[in-house]
């Protein structure tokens, strides 16, 4: 069950500010408020998913695909495609995931050995 007071769908609903990356009608990237590394982005979908089974089962294939090619997109502005990244996904209890709403890190910017 979806909870809508979750810190990310505050953010989607403007409730609480956050330093966007990149937005259109259906996702949100923005910078996260305690990076892990260098470049820390999180990349939410506009849809009320928990997680990742979720946003597959609930998604049409076009925005599970727009969804991915936006990261792909943000990556190479970054020039992160030639640095290196990382994408990483916490799914519930046994990953510490914290805030229920789908969500991907885009991790990069420096050497990842030892982060996350
Ligand atoms: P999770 O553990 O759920 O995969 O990661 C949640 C992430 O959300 C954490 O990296 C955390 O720093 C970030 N975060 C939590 N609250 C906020 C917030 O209010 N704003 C932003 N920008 N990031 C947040």
């Amino acid at each position: 069950m979806y909870d809508p007071n979750n810190i990310f769908a505050k953010i989607l609903r403007k409730e609480i500010p956050c330093d966007i990356v990149y937005e259109d009608e259906n996702v949100l990237f923005f910078n996260d408020i305690n990076p892990q590394a260098k470049v820390h982005i999180l990349c939410i979908p506009k849809k009320n998913v928990s997680n990742f089974n979720e946003f597959l089962s609930q998604s049409d294939k076009e925005s599970i695909m727009h969804f991915f090619e936006k990261i792909s997109v943000i990556t190479k502005e970054l020039g992160l495609d030639q640095s290196g990244f990382r994408l990483v996904t916490n799914n519930g209890k046994d990953a510490n995931q914290e805030v229920p709403h789908f969500h991907i890190h885009i991790l990069g910017g420096e050497n990842l050995k030892g982060i996350r």
